[in-house]
C-alpha cells in the first residue's frame, strides 16, 4: 500500500509539474499538489509529509520562476501565492491528522496487546442479530423479558445462534482448550450448556433494559468435554445501540468453586463429628430411652408365655401383653429413628421446617438430660410462626448443643434454681429463637471467644458445638448471638428468615 502511494505521489507530482509549467490556462494547477502531500501520509512519517510539503512549494516556485521570468503578470503571481498558500495549509493540517492517527494507532495498538495478553479471556462479539431479535419481540407488544420467557420459552435455545464471535484472545483459547480460534468459534455454541438457561435470561433481560453490563456466574463446557465455572462479565458500550461490538470477558473460578466444596464438605463433616459427640455426651440418657421400652418387651413377653403355658391358657391376657410389646416396641424404634438422622452422614437438605414442631421432636432426644439434671423446662412458642428453610437435622443440631450447653451451665455450678426456658417468636424478617438459662452466665472475657473454635471452659469440652451452631445459623442465612441476663444466666438467641414459596 505505502508503495504505490510512494509512486503514485511521484507521478502525481511530476504530472502537475509539467502541466503546471507548459499549460497555457490561466489556472492555478499548482493547487493539485495537496493531494501528493496527502498521499505522504501513507507511506512516510511526519518529517516526510513536512518535505513533500516544501517539495510541492519548491516545485510551484520552479514552475512560476520558468513560465514567468520574462513577464511579471499580477493574476499568475496571485495564482501562484494562492496554490502555495493551500499547499501550505495542507501540510499543516495533514501534519495535525498525522499525530492524530499515531495516537489513535497506538491507543488501537495498546488495546490489541491488552486484548491479546490479558490474563483474563475476552471475547469481542455481535450480539446485534440477537439486540435486533428483542426488539422486534418489543414491536410485537411484549413489554418485559419476563412475559417473553412465559410466552416463547424456546428464545433462549436460539440465542446462541444470534451471537457472532468476532475475535477472542489467546486465554480464552486455552482456557476453554481449543486449539485454534477457528475451532474455538466453530464449537463455541456447544460450550454452552443448557442449564445456563436461568443466566442467559438474565443477560436478555440486561439487554432489554439496555443496561451497559451483565454480570453472572455460570458453567461452560471446554473443548475437550470439561466443565468450568465462570465468572463472565459482558460490557454493552451504550454508544452502540446496536451492541454489534459487545466485549465478554470470563474469569475461570473452577478452582476457587473447588476449595468452596472442599470447605462445606469439610464443615459438614466436622458438623457430623460434633453430632456424634453431642449423641455421645446424651448416651446415658439415650441408653434409658431406649432400655426403657426393651425391658417392657422383655416383661410383657413373659408375662405372656406365663398366661400360655398354664393349663388353661388365658388368650385375653396373652394379646394384651403382645399389644404392650408392640406399643414397646414402636418406642423404642421411635427414638431410634429420632437419633438416626442425627447420627447420619446425609447430605444438607433444603425444606420449609416448622422450627416449634423442631423444638417439640429435640425434646424427645434431651427430655432425659433435662429431667436428669432436675432442671424446669418452660416453653413459650409463639403461635403462627412462619416456617424456616433449612436442613432439619442441622437446626436440630443447634437446638440440642444450645439446650445442652445451658443444662451443662446450670448443673456445673450446683444452683438449685435451674430453669431452661425455650422461646420462639415471629420477626419482621423470619423467626427467632431464644433458649435461656439460669446458670452461672460467662465472663466478658470468654463473651468474646464463645464462637471461636476449640474455646471451651469444660474439661471435656471440644469447643466446637458453638462455633458449628454459628456455622449452621449462617449457611440458612440468619445469625446467632449470645447475651448475658440481668437477672443471672445465658441467653443464646438465633434468627432464621422466613421460608417464601418462591425460594424453593
Ligand atoms: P463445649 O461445650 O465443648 O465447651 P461449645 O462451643 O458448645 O463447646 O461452648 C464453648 C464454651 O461456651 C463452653 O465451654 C462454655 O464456657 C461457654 N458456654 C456455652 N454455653 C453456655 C451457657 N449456656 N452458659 C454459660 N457458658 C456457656
Amino acid at each position: 500500500m505505502s508503495r504505490y502511494a510512494f509512486l503514485a505521489a511521484i507521478v502525481l507530482a511530476t504530472g502537475i509539474f509539467i502541466f503546471d509549467t507548459l499549460t497555457p490556462l490561466n489556472i492555478a494547477v499548482a493547487v493539485l499538489y495537496v493531494a501528493v502531500v496527502l498521499l505522504s501520509l501513507n507511506f512516510t512519517n511526519r518529517r516526510g509529509t513536512l518535505l513533500v510539503g516544501a517539495g510541492c512549494m519548491g516545485l510551484t516556485i520552479l514552475s512560476f520562476a520558468i513560465t514567468h521570468s520574462a513577464d511579471f503578470e499580477a493574476g499568475a503571481t496571485a495564482r501562484g501565492l494562492f496554490s502555495l498558500a493551500a499547499i501550505g495549509v495542507t501540510t499543516f493540517l495533514a501534519l495535525r491528522l498525522a499525530s492524530t492517527i499515531t495516537v489513535i494507532a497506538d491507543s488501537e495498538q495498546r488495546y490489541r496487546s491488552i486484548f491479546r495478553a490479558a490474563g483474563v479471556a475476552i471475547l469481542e462479539m455481535d450480539f446485534s442479530p440477537l439486540k435486533a431479535r428483542l426488539e422486534a419481540l418489543r414491536a410485537e407488544g411484549f413489554t418485559s423479558v419476563a412475559a417473553i420467557a412465559r410466552e416463547r420459552p424456546d428464545l433462549v435455545g436460539e440465542v446462541t445462534g444470534l451471537m457472532r464471535l468476532i475475535n477472542a484472545n489467546d486465554r480464552t483459547l486455552t482456557m476453554f482448550r481449543a486449539p485454534t480460534l477457528a475451532v474455538f468459534a466453530q464449537r463455541l455454541p456447544s460450550l454452552i450448556p443448557p442449564e445456563i438457561a436461568p443466566s442467559t435470561w438474565r443477560l436478555l433481560e440486561a439487554i432489554w433494559s439496555e443496561q451497559s453490563s451483565f454480570e453472572t456466574e455460570s458453567v461452560f463446557d471446554t473443548v475437550d468435554g470439561k466443565r468450568l465455572n465462570v465468572l463472565y462479565t459482558v460490557a454493552m458500550p451504550t454508544d452502540r445501540p446496536a451492541l454489534d461490538r459487545v466485549l465478554v470477558s470470563f474469569m475461570d473460578v473452577t478452582a476457587r468453586h473447588q476449595a468452596e466444596n472442599d470447605l462445606h464438605q469439610a464443615q459438614a463433616e466436622l458438623a457430623h463429628v460434633s453430632r456424634v459427640a453431642t449423641l455421645g455426651e446424651l448416651t446415658v440418657s439415650i441408653a434409658h430411652e431406649v432400655n426403657q421400652p426393651l425391658a417392657g418387651v422383655v416383661t410383657n413377653g413373659e408375662a405372656g408365655l406365663r398366661w400360655l403355658r398354664r393349663p388353661e391358657p388365658d388368650l385375653a391376657e396373652v394379646s394384651a401383653a403382645i399389644e404392650r410389646m408392640i406399643a414397646d416396641a414402636r418406642r423404642a424404634s421411635e427414638v431410634i429413628k429420632r437419633l438416626r438422622a442425627l447420627a447420619s452422614k446425609a447430605v444438607p437438605q433444603a425444606a420449609p421446617v416448622d422450627v416449634n414442631e423442631l423444638v417439640h421432636d429435640t425434646l424427645g432426644v434431651v427430655q432425659r438430660e433435662i429431667a436428669g439434671h432436675q432442671v424446669s423446662l418452660k416453653l413459650a412458642l409463639a403461635d403462627g410462626l412462619p416456617p424456616a428453610l433449612g436442613d432439619r437435622v442441622q437446626l436440630q443440631q443447634v437446638l440440642i448443643n444450645l439446650i445442652v450447653n445451658a443444662i451443662q451451665a446450670m448443673a456445673a455450678t450446683g444452683t438449685t434454681q435451674r430453669d431452661l426456658t425455650i422461646r420462639s417468636r415471629p420477626t419482621d424478617t423470619g423467626l427467632s429463637v431464644e433458649i435461656t438459662d439460669t446458670g452461672p452466665g460467662f465472663s466478658s472475657d470468654a463473651a468474646a471467644k464463645l464462637f471461636t473454635p476449640f474455646f471451651t471452659t469444660k474439661d471435656e469440652g471440644m469447643g466446637m458445638g458453638l462455633p458449628i451452631c454459628r456455622s449452621i445459623v449462617e449457611a440458612h442465612g440468619g445469625n446467632l448471638r449470645a447475651h448475658l441476663l440481668a437477672e443471672g444466666g445465658a441467653a443464646f438467641e438465633f434468627n432464621l428468615p422466613a421460608h417464601t414459596e418462591t425460594q424453593l
